[in-house]
């Protein structure tokens, strides 16, 4: 019994890790410290596509960094394959940084992983990212919620393997803000949806793209138009779109509008000095 419970505890200490990452919308100094350290103390990573350079130059030189992100409309890696992978080299008692963009368990499979990890015994643990919907919400002026103006955020994907399972209807009546992953393709599907359920054709929308990166790029457009704006600005992914009266907010945000009516304010007052 005793020397079971050592050899327990043996194999215990050299039993690997597997740390499930979130990296956040892009820019490296929106990762959390627990995530740097996750790196840090990598034996090896797993990284995918949303993962941005500015955060790959931080994995530490001599630390083998594998890419296990889609490439265009095919994985490079089979989802089954890698947690198989993920498995084999916790056992083989490696700390495994897997890293992804946002939040794993937001849209990014991270559930899937951490079941297979569990089921076969492997100490995992998920570190928390900034989904998407915070980063851009943050970075382009567009609060989620305001009071007056929207009580709640529903986040929704846009995509899916076989046929889309969105109650359009309910949502659009939801009357707040919804925020739409992987929608850049469906976007017009997004909008006739919308209408379809009885949101109105004049709701504000915004389109960020690279949200939180230095390209970063937001448009602002109504669902009448949504569908065309994608198609004639040529919207890159990935980007988020949200729709909502909270949209409206970002021209007041803006300090240029603030700069504007104060110039206004000095004119004024000089006029009428
Ligand atoms: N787990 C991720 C989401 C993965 S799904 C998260 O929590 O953010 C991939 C989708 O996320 C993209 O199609 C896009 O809609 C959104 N996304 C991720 N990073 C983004 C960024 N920097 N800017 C805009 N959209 C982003």
């Amino acid at each position: 019994m005793h020397s079971d419970l050592s050899a327990h505890r043996e194999a215990k200490r050299d039993a690997g890790k597997v740390w499930l990452v979130g990296a956040g919308p892009g820019d490296a100094e929106l990762l959390t410290v627990k995530a740097v350290r996750a790196i840090e103390q990598a034996d090896i990573i797993f990284y995918d596509q949303l993962v941005s350079g500015d955060i790959r130059a931080l994995f530490p030189a001599g630390v083998p960094a594998l890419y296990v992100g889609k490439a265009k409309n095919h994985h490079s890696i089979a989802q089954e394959d890698l947690n198989q992978l993920l498995v084999d080299q916790a056992k083989m008692g490696l700390q495994v940084c897997r890293i992804k963009g946002g939040d794993p368990f937001v849209f990014g499979r991270g559930g899937e992983e951490l079941l297979v990890l569990r089921q076969a015994g492997v100490e995992a643990q998920v570190i928390p990212g900034i989904t998407a919907a915070s980063g851009c919400s943050a970075s382009a002026d567009v609060p989620l919620t305001h009071r007056g103006l929207s009580q709640g955020c529903t986040f929704v994907t846009a995509h899916a393997d076989k046929e889309l399972n969105v109650n359009w209807r309910a949502l659009a009546q939801l009357d707040h803000t919804l925020v739409f992953y992987m929608g850049v393709t469906r976007a017009s599907t997004i909008a006739t949806e919308l209408k379809r359920g009885g949101m109105s054709a004049s709701t504000p929308v915004a389109i960020i793209e690279k949200g939180s990166r230095k390209d970063q790029r937001v448009l602002t457009t109504t669902l009448a138009q949504l569908a065309q704006t994608v198609a004639e600005q040529a919207v890159q992914s990935p980007a988020l779109i949200i729709v909502g009266e909270v949209v409206s907010l970002r021209a007041q945000l803006q300090p240029e509008h603030w700069l504007s009516m104060m110039n206004l304010d000095d004119q004024q007052q000089r006029l009428s000095a």
